[in-house]
């Protein structure tokens, strides 16, 4: 007896102080992730703190003194694809990712670069992903550094030396998978999940001990096959959830559900609740996915698991039956409110469908839902059964129309984080107004290879008229949106040139910082929104900014370089003044009195439209486009316009001559930059079809000159 209370006494003793190295830096670790929001010099994990606030305590630069903040240095990145990541700084060193999942840490002070690891991601895999080879960060626990890889792979880095120390597949290659998102650790789980809801595939998230990178449980987010169990946490709620679908959804040729896993999560150490977003349906067209009919739980949703386990403990379904792409996998933020003379603990978010939601986030209630962008799909939120009032002529799969939807299929705001400032009780939205028209495909197949949205995309493209598209692009516009989550409104706005623009930092100085499209980097006062502050980046800039301290230096870095899935699949709307905006990736850090200057920007790469002669009739162009936007819209544009991240095609030598177009499409000539053989999809006819579509858009273009 004496010797198990011996054992016991040693067993709390670990428990609470810590034995050993290290035993001391796991809780260090954890101890400081949950002191975080009083922990000024550091930048842990991805949203700054567990409730994902992306507020910084830090006040040394402040709305007074930030005309002084300029560049204490910068270091060119090794690719020109999208920069989506939040660097980590732990006492002085910083994690940082950039696009085909690479890792770099710097000296945070200095910008030396003091290791890079390059997880050779194939080229393959970029057929994968939906929306470039981006990467949004790393999590840190431990001495650790841990990413996933656009093909899949979870890796524990040692953060010293850059060295691989664990490597674990998360997913079957053998479905297009991709990882994009930056883990989260609690507890010495690393919580992860991933995309390919364009592609076809079933959604889930996954905890891995972080020590050893073992599976320890995985949620999928949507039913598979009725009768069957997965042996997975899941199957508890799933066969419930069955009966929310119609039809042969865990096919192949529907879609396999969707409902990826690939961005927000949040966490509450006293409810002990890990929050995270679920995506989109796949397909798109419910009709295809669904018989166009069902709410399809998880789907445009928000779970509340329990991290140990994985153990559902509530969901909010924000769109029932998403058929626009309406991913719930927008940041979300915790806090404490006063309600209606109550305090609550919150969970706020503005998924893509247009609505800022404030959720009770013990219990899953629905407080309010309003919109925070121009929305037209549905007409508002019925707070007592959660369910909102759609309009009906947005069911567009149901019978075949188009709508021409605001939100559009980017979101009324994306992946792009937002942050809360405590003080002035503001949450600060990076809010975009992109308009999409949806119709179904009649004549849809699924592709072996690519897209599978089971869409006709032709009616989103851009018309031929200089003029009209150059009316379109006033139409999209980007805004930083101060929205005041208690009285329900917008307090401030102030422009972008463009949409999709940055992600947003808030500090205790009483700015917000935030980068656009145009390359310039600024700031604004918290409370008015008044723009105080600006420097040129001489590129577009997606990522969010972060500020952290060393030995009482105040900082503020952003990865800048243009890209994500707007550029690519709306190449000719993205432009500003008429040209692709540049992608020149770099982290950048600036202090106050910072004196460094870029190098003058070299121009961009300026090619000519390819003049083709031998021009094909215009049913095979046409046949060509269809082909074109059912297997190349999503990266290189609609009409075939490039928005700056991968080659202009109505550029490419390969427009004249058949056989190097040929090796390219059909053989993977190109398969290391990403641009797979699509043998699998489409014959050398149908090939030939989409050169000769690809052609007729640069005869277009020309003629506008
Ligand atoms: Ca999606």
């Amino acid at each position: 007896m004496k010797f198990i209370a011996i054992a016991m006494l040693w067993v709390s003793a670990i428990g609470l102080a810590g034995c050993g190295d290290s035993r001391n830096a796991q809780g260090d670790t954890r101890a400081r992730l949950l002191a975080a929001q009083t922990q000024s010099d550091n930048w842990l994990t991805h949203g700054r703190d567990y409730s994902e606030t992306r507020h910084s305590p830090l006040t040394q630069v402040t709305a007074e003194n930030v005309g002084e903040l300029g560049i204490a240095w910068y270091h060119d990145l090794d690719t020109s694809r999208g920069q989506e990541a939040t660097p980590l700084i732990v006492d002085g060193i910083m994690y940082t990712t950039s696009a085909w999942s690479k890792v770099q840490s710097f000296d945070a002070v200095t910008g030396e670069l003091l290791w890079q690891y390059d997880p050779e991601v194939p080229g393959e895999a970029a057929a994968n992903a939906c929306c470039d080879v981006v990467n949004r960060g790393v999590a840190y626990w431990n001495g650790k550094v841990v990413f996933g890889t656009l093909d899949g792979r979870l890796i524990a880095l040692d953060g010293n030396t850059g060295e691989p120390v664990w490597t674990t597949m998360t997913v079957d290659p053998d479905f297009p998978y991709t990882i994009t998102g930056a883990p989260r650790i609690i507890d010495g789980h690393v919580i992860i999940g991933n995309g390919g809801a364009e592609m076809g595939v079933r959604g889930y998230v996954s905890a891995y001990k972080v020590e050893t990178g073992e599976k320890v449980w995985r949620f999928y987010t949507v039913p598979g096959e009725p009768g069957k169990v997965d042996g997975e946490v899941s199957d508890a709620v799933l066969a419930e959830a069955t009966e929310t679908w119609n039809g042969d959804w865990w096919q192949a040729e529907h879609g396999y559900g969707g409902g990826t896993v690939w961005d927000s999560m949040a966490y509450d150490p006293e409810l002990d609740l890990l929050y995270v977003g679920v995506g989109n349906g796949s397909t798109w067209n419910q009709s295809i996915r669904s018989e166009g009919e069902g709410d399809n739980l998880f789907v445009a949703s928000m779970l509340a698991l329990r991290p140990s386990t994985g153990e559902y403990v509530w969901h909010f379904q924000h769109t029932p039956g998403d058929q626009w792409d309406y991913t719930s996998t927008q940041h979300m933020i915790l806090a404490d409110l006063v309600i209606e003379g109550a305090m609550r603990p919150v969970i706020m978010q503005a998924p893509k469908n247009g609505f800022f939601f404030v959720l009770d986030r013990e219990t899953g209630e629905l407080l309010s839902a309003d919109p925070y962008t121009p929305v037209t799909w549905a007409t508002g939120y019925d707070l007592e059964t959660g369910r909102p009032q759609i309009n009906p002529a947005a069911m567009y799969s149901q019978d075949n129309s188009v709508w021409a939807s605001m939100p559009g299929a980017f979101g009324g705001h994306n992946w792009q984080p937002m942050a809360f400032n405590p003080d002035t009780g503001l949450v600060y939205i990076p809010e975009q107004q992109i308009g999409f028209a949806y119709k179904g495909d009649e004549n849809y197949e699924a592709n072996a290879i690519g897209i599978n949205l089971g869409l006709d995309l032709s009616v989103a493209d851009l018309p031929d008229d200089p003029a009209v598209q150059a009316a379109v692009r006033q139409t999209v516009k980007g805004n930083l949106v101060a929205w005041d989550p208690v009285k329900r409104e917008q307090v401030w706005s102030a422009p972008h040139v463009s949409g999709w623009n940055g992600g947003v930092l808030s500090t205790a100085g009483n700015l917000v910082f935030q980068g656009d499209s145009t390359g310039m980097f600024s700031a604004y006062d918290a409370a008015s929104g008044e723009r105080l502050w600006s420097h040129d980046l001489q590129t577009g800039i997606i990522a969010a900014p972060v500020t952290w301290a060393r030995d009482g230096v105040q900082y503020v870095t952003v990865v800048a370089g243009w890209g994500g899935a707007y550029p690519m699949l709306m190449g000719g709307l993205s432009w500003n003044d008429g040209a692709p905006v540049a992608n020149r990736s770099r982290v950048i850090t600036f202090k106050l009195g910072g004196d460094r200057a870029l190098p003058n920007a070299e121009p961009m790469l300026a090619r000519d439209l390819v003049a083709v002669t031998d021009m094909a009739d215009a049913a095979t162009i046409k046949a060509g486009q269809m082909l074109y936007n059912r297997n190349c819209i999503a990266c290189h544009g609609g009409g075939a316009v490039s928005g700056g991240t991968v080659p202009d095609l109505r550029m490419s030598p390969s427009l004249t001559d058949a056989r190097v177009w040929h090796a390219i499409v059909m053989e993977g000539a190109l398969t290391g930059n990403g641009m797979v053989a699509f043998d699998k999809n489409i014959d050398r006819e149908e090939s030939e079809a989409i050169r000769h579509f690809v052609a007729d858009r640069a005869r277009i273009a020309l003629a506008a000159q």
